[in-house]
């Protein structure tokens, strides 16, 4: 990995912080104690300076203290040989003289005699230390004189009279200061005086130079005091000579200089070495500080780019950090953290996948080699399997095994007890392990594998089969490793109980619950694929419509468990009657349809619903009860009847109407005229809507008559429509359009009030009919407020309940039983009578018969209409008189055509007749005018009777 460079050390701010760190304990640091050094060096060296000027001084001192002891001692001679040989004797010696600049003898008196030399100058001996010169010494003295002033040693001529006479010495100059060549190299002196005369100097220094070195203390001044002569500065020190004992005179202060380059020489190389040195120092402290921080910042870095790979999901990258330190430890908390993470992120990762791929509706196979080969991938197995239980036989399992991407499936068989090496998470030996209770043994053996890690698959505490690890060696089955095969083998629960919901929603919203056929949903798309397959091929298919006969009866009679039963049995028998090929499905309630791909012409098709009529017109026997129905069949060819599954189905659903109409039990096809037929009772039923509107409908009414006197005993008010264009409608056709929509309950209600009206009017007129009966259809019947809608007109018309009879078939009361019969008997209770009609054509129940409230009893005109044709309808409507009688109940027969059927009837007791024999209905107005014909007083007497 790259070093980070000093811009990049700078830019950061970690490497910021250090370096400024750095710049504080490091650098500066050495700045101060440089400088610290260089003062400390400097102020040394200009001590050593002081010191070497002084010695210089003392130096120079000591060599003029002893030129001035030579002199003296020459001196000395002189004054010897001057004792010894007298005065005129100097001369000869001259080898003593060169030091002198004169000599001459003082005496006390001031007179002075010149012995040597030509310079004249004063000396009073009374000035002068005469103890001192008589003890033999000599006293230097200041001469001023012809040549100025200069320096004179005097001595006493005589000792024993020092007083009288003395000789004085006047000096050369040059014998006392020395020549500029005995100087130390670059080193100047100046002898001052006492007083601060300048007595020689060797160059020119300042005036003020002596007053500064004698205010400083001598002995405690390190520093040499300085001065300046055209720009270059001096260093200078001063040294005193004493010269009291010797020569009894103030003692001479030795003032040596250098310049200052020159006194601090040996510094030089210091400060050349010095600085560089220093700068040196900062740079290696720099060049650490950047290199260190750099090295610092280099994991740093690292971990950063690391966990900038993690943040982006490249959880697999690792931090290399081998510094041995915290730096070092934080990358392996780094490398830990990403490989835990990298797990749970794969763990979840194929958690996710697998519920994906589950919602998409992933068949089980599918999500299970997608579980095995995560499985594989998180635990590191290279085999892996799935076992899941058959939902419907508990020791039948698919099997799905995975080995290096190749997958098997399988099914196998499994032991009768699922003991507990199913249900809890274990490793097991394959070697040992008895493959009974195995049946993964041998797949994961033949893989190569020695141990298998069983977890089991749950849910809602049902075990639905295992996941199974094989390994070569024996596994390690730690926590983590263990939770996530188990959050693994919870998913594929999920996949499971997904695949069997599924199946469940498909059987739901395809098959029919109650006998296992396609329902109307499969119907239709497998008639789509059959319309579509025949318009390919060129060839034509069949589809039956098949309604049960009667079937609502059965179940409204004897419940809903027998007509389940019924229904059962019937889709057996038409299963068993059809082909491999055919589908047959149940569109709901009594309706089957069968779809015949591949018809060979109608007569195989014919063929076909001949023989499910005959088979469904076989009783069918439930719990030992024999239970008739019989079936109507529509038949539609296909593609020629309709290019869609709803055209099929409506235009079948009308000839099986039509098979209906036509007297049930039996099978008609499709027709364009059948079709045209539908489309009409479509228009009717809206026409219906209008026509009650605009007052189309009329109530006509048919008399009823007593069999025995032949005089009006009531009538029946029968509903008429007559339509605008096509004329008079019957109630037959127009009535069950009316029942199908909530239009009947209102027609009803107003027949009652229409019927109450006209009652009123023929009541009015002084006549009486006798009770006229009104038609109530089942839904009326229903209805909650139809006791209301009967007695509300009865009251506002004020007419006596007795005058009105509803009819009402067993069907009818079947359908709303309780409710049905709680209603009849409040409006009988009432006064109301009831008449049940089209009796022996539903239900002809005697327990039924016996709850039921009525008060007399119809007999169908089916039966009537066979009377004298040696059918068993003859016995059949004696037996409905002799049964109403017996029941305490009175008989009317509808229908009466014939004498015959009146002479049949009256024989046998029948109580009263309707039919055309004596009158059609007739509109109320020719109605009133019937009656009018009536011998006034029979209606008296009837009055008289209801009253
Ligand atoms: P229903 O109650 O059985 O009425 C008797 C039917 O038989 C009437 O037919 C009547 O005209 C007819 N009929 C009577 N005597 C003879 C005869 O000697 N020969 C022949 N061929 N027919 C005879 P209609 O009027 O066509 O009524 C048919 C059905 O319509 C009625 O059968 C009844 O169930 C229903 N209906 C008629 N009016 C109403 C009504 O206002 N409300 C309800 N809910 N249904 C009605
Ligand atoms: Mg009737
Ligand atoms: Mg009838």
């Amino acid at each position: 990995m790259r070093k980070p460079g000093i811009a990049s050390v700078l830019t950061r701010g970690v490497g910021r912080r250090i370096l400024g760190l750095f710049i504080l304990a490091g650098i500066l640091p050495v700045i101060f104690t440089g400088y610290l050094g260089y003062n400390e060096v400097h102020r040394a060296l200009e001590n050593e300076a002081n010191n070497t000027l002084r010695t210089n001084a003392q130096g120079y001192g000591v060599e003029i203290l002893a030129r001035l002891e030579r002199i003296c001692d020459k001196a000395e001679e002189i004054v010897r040989v001057i004792n010894r040989y007298g005065i005129d004797t100097i001369g000869r010696h001259e080898y003593l003289l060169d030091d002198f600049e004169s000599i001459a003898m003082v005496t006390g008196n001031g007179a002075r005699r010149s012995l040597h030399g030509t310079h004249r100058s004063s000396i009073a001996l009374s000035t002068l230390d005469l103890k001192h010169l008589a003890a033999g010494k000599s006293q230097l003295v200041h001469t001023t004189g012809t040549a100025g002033t200069g320096l004179a040693l005097i001595l006493a001529a005589d000792l024993t009279r020092p007083l009288e006479s003395a000789i004085a010495f006047r000096l050369q100059a040059d014998k006392i200061w020395g020549t500029q060549n005995d100087t130390p190299h670059l080193t100047d002196y100046c002898v001052f005086s006492a007083h601060g005369d300048r007595l020689f100097c060797t160059s020119e220094m300042p005036g003020d130079l002596h007053a500064t070195l004698a205010s400083t203390d001598d002995s405690r001044s390190s520093a040499p005091a300085t001065w300046q002569v055209d720009g270059e500065r001096h260093f200078a020190a001063m040294w005193q000579l004493s010269l009291d004992t010797p020569f009894r005179h103030h003692a001479f202060d030795i003032v040596a200089s250098q310049p200052q380059v020159y006194a601090l020489r040996s510094g030089a190389d210091f400060r050349r070495v010095f600085l560089p040195a220093l700068v040196l120092v900062i740079i290696l402290v720099a060049v650490l500080s950047f290199n260190f921080i750099g090295q610092s910042l280099v994991p740093l870095r690292r971990l950063t780019i690391a966990a900038r790979q993690y943040a982006g999901g490249h959880l697999s990258s690792r931090v290399r950090i081998r510094t041995g330190d915290e730096f070092e430890r934080l990358a392996d908390a780094f490398n830990n953290m990403a490989a835990r993470l990298g797990r749970q992120i794969a763990t979840l990762k194929a958690m996710s996948e697998t519920d994906k791929l589950i919602l998409s509706g992933a068949g089980f196979e599918e999500v299970s080699e997608h579980v095995i080969d995560h499985l594989i991938r998180l635990t590191g197995c290279e085999a892996a399997a799935v076992i899941a239980r058959d939902a419907d036989s508990a020791n039948r399992a698919k099997m799905i095994s995975g080995f290096c991407g190749e997958y098997i499936h399988e099914r196998i068989g499994l032991p009768m007890e699922l003991g507990h090496q199913w249900c809890q998470p274990r490793q097991v030996s394959l070697r040992e392990v008895d493959p009974s209770v195995a049946p993964y043994k041998a797949r994961l053996q033949s893989y190569g594998r020695e141990f298998a890690v069983i977890i089991p698959i749950v849910l809602n505490d049902d075990l639905k089969g295992i996941l199974i690890l094989g390994s070569v060696s024996k596994f390690d089955m730690n926590q983590q490793r263990l939770k996530r095969c188990v959050d693994l083998a919870g998913r594929v629960a999920v996949a499971l109980a997904s695949v069997e919901r599924d199946e469940a929603l498909y059987r739901q919203a395809h098959f029919d619950p109650l006998t296992g056929l396609p329902n109307r949903q499969l119907l239709k798309d497998r008639l789509e694929q059959q319309i579509v397959h025949a318009r390919r091929k060129q060839n034509s298919g069949a589809m039956l419509f098949l309604d049960l006969d009667r079937f609502k009866e059965i179940n409204d009679v004897h419940g809903h468990s027998v007509g389940d039963v019924v229904l059962m049995q019937a889709a057996e028998r038409i299963v068993a009657e059809v082909r491999d090929t055919d589908t047959v499905a149940r569109l709901g309630g009594d309706e089957f349809v069968i779809v015949m791909p591949h018809t060979h012409g109608e007569n195989t098709v014919r063929a076909m619903a001949s023989r499910l009529l005959a088979r469904l017109s076989e009783a069918f026997s439930v719990r030992g009860v024999n239970h008739f129905v019989s079936a109507s069949i529509g038949i539609v060819m296909f593609p020629d009847d309709g290019e869609s599954v709803e055209t099929l189905l409506k235009n079948a659903d009308s000839a099986m109407y039509r098979a209906k109409d036509a007297g049930r039990s039996r099978f008609e096809f499709f027709s364009r005229r059948l079709n045209a037929e539908s489309q009409r009772k479509i228009d009717l039923e809206r026409d219906l809507r209008d026509a009650f509107q605009d007052r189309e409908l009329e109530v006509y009414y048919q008399p009823q008559f007593d069999i025995d006197s032949g005089v009006i005993s009531g009538a029946e008010a029968l509903l008429r429509w007559r339509h605008k264009e096509q004329g008079f409608i019957p109630p037959r056709e127009f009535i069950p359009l009316a029942e199908d929509s909530a239009l009947v309950v209102e027609i009803g209600r107003w027949v009652i009030q229409r019927t109450c009206r006209d009652l009123r009017r023929i009541l009015n007129k002084g006549l009486h009919p006798g009770p006229v009966s009104i038609n109530v259809s089942a839904r009326q019947l229903r209805e909650a407020g139809f006791a209301s809608d009967v007695l509300e007109p009865l009251h506002r018309f004020d007419i006596h309940p007795g005058y009105l009879q509803l009819e009402v078939t067993e069907t009818t009361v079947a359908q709303n039983r309780d409710t049905a019969i709680d209603t009849l008997n409040t409006l009988r209770a009432e006064g109301v009578r009831v008449a049940i009609d089209d009796f022996g054509t539903g239900y002809s129940s005697l327990s039924y018969l016996q709850q039921m409230p009525f008060d007399i009893i119809k007999i169908d005109k089916s039966f009537v209409d066979l009377i004298g044709s040696g059918d068993a309808s003859e016995n059949i409507c004696r037996t409905i008189i002799t049964m109403a009688h017996e029941l305490g109940k009175e008989a009317i027969a509808e229908g009466v055509e014939t004498r015959a059927q009146l002479d049949f009837l009256s024989e046998h007791g029948c109580d009263f007749v309707q039919g055309f024999f004596y009158s059609k209905p007739l509109p109320n107005l020719e109605f009133v005018e019937f009656i009018e014909k009536q011998d006034f007083h029979t209606q008296r007497r009837k009055a008289l009777e209801i009253a």
